[in-house]
């Protein structure tokens, strides 16, 4: 039985993987992965042991000159031909879309054998796409701990002006040196922890689901994350002075948690209804042509959201005749218009999900609100074991100095609430925000939402 919490990072990446006692097997099979201080001089290391001989080196200005430039010179010292492409800003912030992945392409030398990203979300994310595309295997070298993003096998990119998730390549190799990820910006430092702050509530609504519809759950990634999870938030007060075991807490979180992503071979262990209203205000922003906000510092502030929800959750007793008449109200059409409404030109691939998932069907519906009426007093428990008070992790967000309502980056309520209320139809996952549809509660909640953020 793997006891994932007592493994080194190096030692949970093994090729072969695992067989868990959940029966299923957790892979995440990496050439090399190494999160410390001081250590970029490995860096030659990391491309020995991916086999590698000529680097695609992908950087932007930015992360040029806080790690780029080095990379090279490492690369040099140890003879390592290379070649070295910096992705010019279009805009005040790089963009993960067509014209950049576009541009890496055109500059990219066929003779190269390794994508080698140096940067963090963006970058990691054109990366992964571009490996898949040239058919090489791709490494990073972190300048940031601003997401979970890492280990995974998902980009977060635009499409045509709409955001995508597209699922090509994870990448092989991992270097983050602490000492490069503590002069990141303070706003990446503060996305990090926001990004991890949301795994209390991708947990507990990952439990809730196992129990409402069957969905597959594991304990033993679970334990993982949590683990990864209480030592970042033991360590964030030392965020805000840069301090560096507070930084590789954060950077060690968000790689465990990109791990766990691999193992489940799902993003229930990281991603819960947080990440749904910054999906949802990012679809909003783009709609507009609007710049949006880093995705872990709108992830910190969905959480705080989704955390004060939970102490109402915590006394509704539930009623069912309340939740049948809500669903009488919510007839197809009134549902229909609630999307296209909230959703704008993407409403025609929500109507299309619902189409094909059916999860409005009213008979599915009883039978999830029987489940959730005959396991309240377990859905409680799980809450108390999952979900921190409210007050405790607001402190521990304020101390840091980051962002911690929508308006502070300049999100208006209504569409905080509008993404509240989005969030149960944007993908079929139950979420908070479904179980209270279940309930007959949107609501009532999008009333105490409102309420809470004015
Ligand atoms: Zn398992
Ligand atoms: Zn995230």
């Amino acid at each position: 039985m793997p006891d994932f919490r007592n493994m080194t990072l190096p030692e949970m990446v093994r090729h072969e993987g695992f067989t868990c006692t959940c029966g299923r097997e957790h892979i995440c099979p990496l050439d090399y992965l190494n999160v410390g201080r001081g250590i970029l001089h490995e860096l030659p290391d990391m491309l020995k042991a991916m086999g590698t001989k000529y680097p695609f080196v992908i950087c932007d200005d930015n992360t040029y000159a806080a790690a780029g430039k080095l990379v090279c010179e490492i690369l040099e010292a140890a003879s390592i031909p290379h070649q070295l492409y910096i992705i010019p800003c279009q805009t005040d912030r790089l963009k993960p879309a067509e014209w950049e992945v576009g541009s890496v392409i055109m500059h990219y030398d066929p003779a190269c054998d390794l994508i080698l990203g140096v940067g963090s979300g963006v970058v990691n994310d054109i990366c992964k796409v571009v490996a898949h595309a040239v058919g090489r295997k791709n490494a990073i070298v972190g300048t940031a701990p601003s997401m979970d993003g890492y280990a995974s096998n998902s980009s977060s990119m635009e499409m045509n002006h709409v955001k995508v998730s597209l699922y090509n390549q994870a990448p092989s190799g991992i270097l983050l040196d602490v000492d490069i990820l503590a002069q990141a910006p303070m706003r990446m430092l503060w996305a990090g922890l926001g990004d991890m702050i949301a795994k209390y509530i991708a947990l507990c609504e990952w439990r809730i689901s196992h129990l409402v519809i069957d969905e597959y759950y594991c304990q033993d990634i679970a334990d993982l994350m949590r683990e990864g999870l209480n030592r970042v938030i033991n360590a964030a007060d030392g965020l805000a002075a840069r301090d560096p075991q507070a930084v590789q807490a954060v950077a060690e979180g968000l790689v465990i948690g990109g791990i766990a992503m691999a193992y489940a071979k799902i993003s229930r262990p990281a991603s819960g209804l947080e990440h749904y209203f910054s999906h949802m205000w990012e679809m909003m922003a783009l709609e507009r042509g609007e710049p949006y906000d880093l995705h872990g510092i709108q992830v910190g502030i969905g959480s705080l959201l989704t955390l004060n929800m939970y102490r109402d959750i915590r006394k509704i007793v539930p009623d069912a005749d309340k939740a049948r008449d809500y669903w009488r109200r919510m007839t197809p059409e009134r549902w229909e218009s609630q999307i296209r409404a909230i959703f704008g030109k993407t409403a025609p691939e929500i109507l299309a999900l619902e189409a094909k998932e059916q999860k409005n069907d009213p008979a599915k519906h009883e039978e999830r609100l029987s489940r959730i009426i005959g396991n309240w007093d377990r859905i409680l428990k799980i809450i108390d074991e999952e979900i921190p008070a409210y007050d405790q992790i607001y402190q521990v967000m304020s101390r840091t100095g980051m962002p911690l309502i929508p308006r502070d980056i300049g999100i208006s309520d209504d569409d905080t609430v509008n993404a509240f209320i989005g969030a149960r139809d944007a993908r079929n996952k139950y979420m908070t925000c479904t179980l209270l549809w279940d309930l007959g509660l949107t609501e009532e909640y999008a009333g105490k939402l409102r309420e809470f953020i004015s």
